[in-house]
């Protein structure tokens, strides 16, 4: 530890670095950001910088609003878009409390927790995601109400010219110098929209560097004039944004959810964990999908899954087992289909592995795969299968979230309410909009 903070010192000496930024996580999921000078770095070391964590969503309650972010010495980086003069670095931190106590609402300390638990059980997590999200010409919808995209390419298209390109190429690269590793990029499904897939790490790092993306993303898109967003679900009757996330776990070396020879090569860990996300898939809901809109995403097709079951080569399932390369038992693992873009990675990944692991805890056992195209069969089909959906609407997760022991345990009590009353209030504006398919629909009905 004392090694990584000299080397930190060390590198903003050398490098001229003038401003710090101390980087952390609302309970929302938005990047919140503390500049502070070079010389204020060792202090912030050892002491942390103290702010009014009640100003923040979802942190603290106001007769508890002093907080400290201390920064993990690990995580610095120089940020590449603020250019080479003047160069700024930044952090991710912890929060505590004046006491020296993790802040029980830091979501990086809820993911914390959870990966402590995992490594108890003798687990480490390791996650990769495939990062959807759409390039607008600007954030303003047009007269028609809709966003404009940037082209009107499609699944893998090549877009002569296009925008789509140069800013992929300029995101990998900003990712590259800030330590993050990207495997593949390509355009998606709908029109202006791109698909960005980070190699794999341990699922702390992991959720750092999708928050550090989603700023890369925001960076570029302003360099390049245009508008990206993680909304699930921008424009109706095109393909929302999704975060595929690939899920191993590892006992040192070995994969835990590789089995030479069982159905898919795949362990009883492994099984066992599938049913955990399974079994808790609808009470996580709210965290993995936590807009109004993204129920939009799930229940407006194109590939989103909106039942809740697995397969191996079925692109309806909740989760996926990708087919397994012949000796690359490393990289065997499974894919949840159901996040999106927009989640809080810290506490989405955190309910994740806790369904998971409660999975393993438990013994669950695994239904059989769904051979079929979900969406293809009649709801009594379904029903016979045993297939249940995902909630359907935000009402729907808040009403499954507030009855799940699991996830208030994973996220703790402040968390767990506050999370539901931020999202009560959502529902409850969301409801009282009329809106213009109302006025279309119904406005002249009698
Ligand atoms: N965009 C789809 C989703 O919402 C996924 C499409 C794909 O990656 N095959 O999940
Ligand atoms: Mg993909
Ligand atoms: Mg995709
Ligand atoms: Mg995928």
């Amino acid at each position: 530890m004392d090694k990584q903070r000299d080397f930190v010192l060390r590198t903003i000496e050398e490098r001229g670095v003038k401003f710090v930024r101390l980087w952390f996580t609302d309970v929302v999921g938005t990047l919140k950001s503390v500049a502070i000078a070079p010389a204020e770095v060792e202090g912030a070391f050892s002491e942390g910088i103290g702010f009014d964590g009640s100003a923040i969503e979802g942190l603290t309650r106001t007769n508890e609003s002093d907080l400290l972010a201390q920064p993990d010495p690990t995580t610095f980086q120089i940020l590449p878009w603020r250019g080479e003069i003047d160069p700024t670095a930044r952090m991710f931190c912890d929060l505590s409390t004046p006491d020296g106590e993790p802040a029980v609402a830091d979501p990086r300390n809820v993911l914390k927790r959870t990966l402590a638990k995992a490594a108890d059980a003798g687990f480490t997590f390791y996650t990769h995601p495939e990062i959807e999200f759409y390039l607008f010409k600007s954030g303003k919808p047009g007269h028609d109400g809709r966003l404009e995209p940037v082209d009107h390419a499609g699944y893998f298209d090549n877009v002569p010219g296009g925008t789509a390109h140069d800013f992929r190429r300029r995101s990998v690269r900003m990712l590259e110098d800030l330590g993050i590793s990207v495997e593949y990029s390509h355009h998606e499904g709908g029109p202006g929209q791109n698909e960005i897939d980070l190699r794999y790490a341990d699922a702390l790092t992991m959720a750092d560097n999708i928050m550090t993306f989603r700023t890369v993303i925001k960076e570029v898109a302003i360099e390049e004039g245009v508008h990206a967003s993680f909304m699930p679900k921008p424009l109706a009757g095109e393909p929302g944004s999704g975060m595929h996330t690939h899920m191993s776990l590892f006992e040192g070396d070995t994969n835990a959810f590789f089995e030479e020879g069982a159905p898919h090569q795949l362990s009883k860990t492994g099984r066992q964990f599938i049913a955990g996300l399974l079994h808790h898939a609808q009470e996580i809901a709210l965290v993995t999908n936590q807009f109004v809109n993204s129920y939009k995403r799930l229940w407006g097709g194109d590939e989103a899954p909106s039942f809740i079951t697995w397969g191996h080569n079925n692109r309806s399932a909740l989760v996926r087992v990708p087919r397994y390369k012949p000796g690359k038992s490393q990289s065997a693992r499974i894919e949840h289909r159901g996040i999106d873009s927009a989640a809080n990675p810290y506490l989405a990944y955190a309910l994740m592995l806790a369904a998971g692991l409660k999975g393993i805890e438990e013994g669950y056992e695994l239904p059989p795969e769904a051979e079929d195209n979900v969406w293809a069969l009649s709801d009594t089909e379904r029903r016979a299968l045993g297939y249940k959906r995902l909630p359907s609407s935000l009402h729907d997760a808040i009403r499954y979230m507030e009855d799940s022991e699991l996830v208030a345990e994973a996220l703790g009590e402040q968390v767990f309410s506050y999370v539901l009353s931020n999202k009560r209030r959502e529902y409850d504006q969301y409801r009282a909009q009329v809106t213009q398919f109302e006025l279309k629909h119904s406005l002249d009905i009698i």
